[in-house]
């Protein structure tokens, strides 16, 4: 038995058991899944706009607001979002029956669901998707996707990254203020608006040094650094924290070990010397 999918401007039909359809449900996921990348990205896009200053005019309609303007927007709707739901799953009384994947017992579902993630938006978007069980079964899930994903759009287009490429920091060039976005592997970086060439060794420099500080997990680091450590798994950065490589520094909401960016660049790079 199918009805149409409840998610706006969705035209898929969904199974009776489900609240939204499969690609709403994947696509919430994914979104979720993207949320800490994009917290880093946004912050990026703050600290450069507050270092390199405003002293360019407008130059179209689209950059005529002030960039750090629409990326603190972003990140506050993102935040509002979130948080939303944070407190929605946390509201509802626990439910009988299996919505906890690991044990679908009521009790140990509510601890998990009461140990509160860190104040950051990629905690909370991984406390979510802890909880997605309870979270694609609520009755209100359409509402889920079409908030979280509106939300999360905002983000991508403030960011506004060229696929396969990586955000390489401002051009300067005789004030040139466009964004400069290098492709995988190119060793020369050229300005689209200026046509001023970057050597992509020192910005990738620059771009390790601005993440240094973020920590993660052995996962999420070794999905950041993927572009330009192509060899790095998770399970690498694990082996040097049990070999005292690296140091932890602390933990997330699931009790799996944060370590520091700059850390796992300073060991790699230091392999590479040796
Ligand atoms: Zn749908
Ligand atoms: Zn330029």
């Amino acid at each position: 038995m199918t009805a149409p999918c409840p998610v706006s401007a969705c035209p898929r039909p969904r199974p009776g058991h489900l609240t939204v359809c499969r690609a709403c449900s994947a696509g919430l996921l994914r979104d979720l899944a993207d949320v800490s990348n994009l917290e880093t990205h946004l912050e990026l896009t703050l600290s450069r706009q507050s270092r390199t200053g405003d002293r360019h005019g407008s130059r179209s309609a689209d950059t005529a607001l002030p960039y750090d303007e629409r990326a603190r927007s972003a990140l506050t709707v993102l935040r509002s979002a979130l948080v939303g739901w944070y407190r929605q799953l946390v509201d509802d009384e626990p439910r009988p029956g299996p919505i906890c994947r690991q044990c679908s017992h009521p009790s140990c579902l509510w601890l998990h669901r009461s140990r509160p993630p860190a104040d950051n938006l990629a905690a909370i978007a991984r406390w979510l998707l802890r909880q997605r069980a309870a979270l694609l079964g609520h009755q209100a899930v359409a509402e889920a996707v079409d908030e979280l994903g509106a939300a999360i759009r905002q983000a991508r287009r403030v960011i506004d990254r060229p696929p396969a490429t990586w955000y390489a920091g401002p051009c300067r060039v005789d004030g040139c203020p466009a964004d400069l976005y290098a492709r995988h592997g190119a060793t020369v970086i050229r300005c689209r608006e200026c046509g001023g060439t970057h050597s992509a060794i020192l910005r990738e420099q620059w771009l390790m040094a601005q993440v240094a500080d973020h920590l993660g997990t052995a996962t999420e680091i070794a999905r950041a650094l993927a572009a330009f450590q192509p060899g790095l798994t998770p399970s690498m950065i694990r082996g040097y924290a049990h070999r005292g490589r690296i140091l932890d520094r602390g933990q997330d909401e699931l009790g799996r070990p944060l370590y520091r960016i700059g850390d796992v660049i300073a060991l790699l790079n230091e392999r590479i010397a040796g």
